[in-house]
């Protein structure tokens, strides 16, 4: 009997599953299958524990043979450790700028590397391991909130997924769930806030614990307790790595080392905030003419 009931059973938690989480496996799939024509080159090596160096080299690229270019011979240089914000106008390109970096998208001419080792001449597994990606729509996946937590790295102990959210500033409110760590989440789960879900992605990215962060913050708004608190959260999982963070918030901006500016241009201006407002130049036209960056 149990041979016939268990693949029944499989298969009625599959098709719950899939019901439950149908748009969280869409949305999975775009973001880390965006191009399968992306795989390992023969004799692809393993990138290890990089220290975090970024760097473009004349960077191009377009979506498609027929596409318009989207990023121009654009070189950069970002050091290991280095916190560095990425501002500029919505369609300029900043989203797939930071995508080239997990390779999920390839240059069309030029070179990004990490550690001076081209991202083609890796793993894609060994890249993913080194490179954690927070998206600007937060999705968290049908299940609990431990589960979630533990999506980039599923060996996580408990310590480790504990410690993640509490550095995440997201412990106390997971503890006050009906079911703690067991609380299910996602479409048929409890509601969260959205600096509550921006908090557990963090927490998620603490667990993955990976050399280099990319960021793509939340363009919608936060209540001020929230945005603290995503703000707290996020400074501590910049710390010893490498972070690029496409800032959407003053808060952020200014705790970066550097900030870049891009436009359709390429990147026009660098600096600190400090700096950026007192050259009075683009950065400075965005805080005045959008209140935002
Ligand atoms: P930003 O993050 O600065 O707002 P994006 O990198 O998202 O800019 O987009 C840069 C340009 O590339 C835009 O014109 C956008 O419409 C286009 N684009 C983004 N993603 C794709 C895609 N998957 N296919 C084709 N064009 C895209
Ligand atoms: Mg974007």
């Amino acid at each position: 009997v149990a041979v016939l009931v268990d693949p029944v059973n499989r298969l009625a938690n599959f098709v719950r599953l899939w019901q439950e989480g149908y748009s969280g496996f869409v949305r999975a799939m775009e973001l880390l299958d965006v191009a399968p024509d992306i795989v390992d080159r023969p004799g692809a090596r393993d990138l290890g524990s990089p220290r975090g160096a970024i760097r473009f080299e004349r960077v191009s690229f377009r979506y498609g043979p027929d596409g318009p270019p989207v990023l121009s011979a654009l070189s950069l240089s970002i050091a290991p450790g280095e916190f560095v914000a990425l501002v500029g106008p919505s369609g300029v390109g900043k989203s797939t700028l930071a995508a080239l970096i997990p390779r999920f998208y390839e240059a069309t001419s030029g070179r990004v590397l990490i550690d001076d080792v081209d991202v083609r001449d890796v793993t894609l597994a060994s890249l993913r391991r080194a490179v954690g990606v927070v998206q600007q729509d937060v999705y968290l996946f049908a299940g609990s909130v431990a589960e979630n937590l533990r999506y980039g790295r599923p060996e996580a102990s408990d310590a480790e997924v504990i410690a993640a959210a509490k550095a995440a500033h997201a412990h106390d409110f997971i503890l006050g769930l009906p079911q703690g760590y067991d609380s299910d989440i996602g479409q048929r789960g409890v509601k969260l806030s959205g600096g509550q879900k921006q908090r557990l992605t963090i927490a998620r990215a603490f667990v993955k614990d990976p050399a280099i962060l990319i960021f793509d913050e939340a363009t919608s708004a936060l209540d001020t307790a929230s945005e603290r608190a995503v703000q707290q959260a996020l400074l501590a999982l910049t710390r010893g790595r490498t972070t690029l963070v496409i800032a959407h918030r003053l808060s952020t901006v200014r705790h970066a080392d550097r900030i870049l500016v891009l436009t359709e241009d390429g990147i026009v201006e660098e600096g600190t905030h400090d700096a950026l407002m007192a050259r009075d130049g683009v950065y400075a036209g965005l805080h005045r003419v959008q209140g935002r960056i």
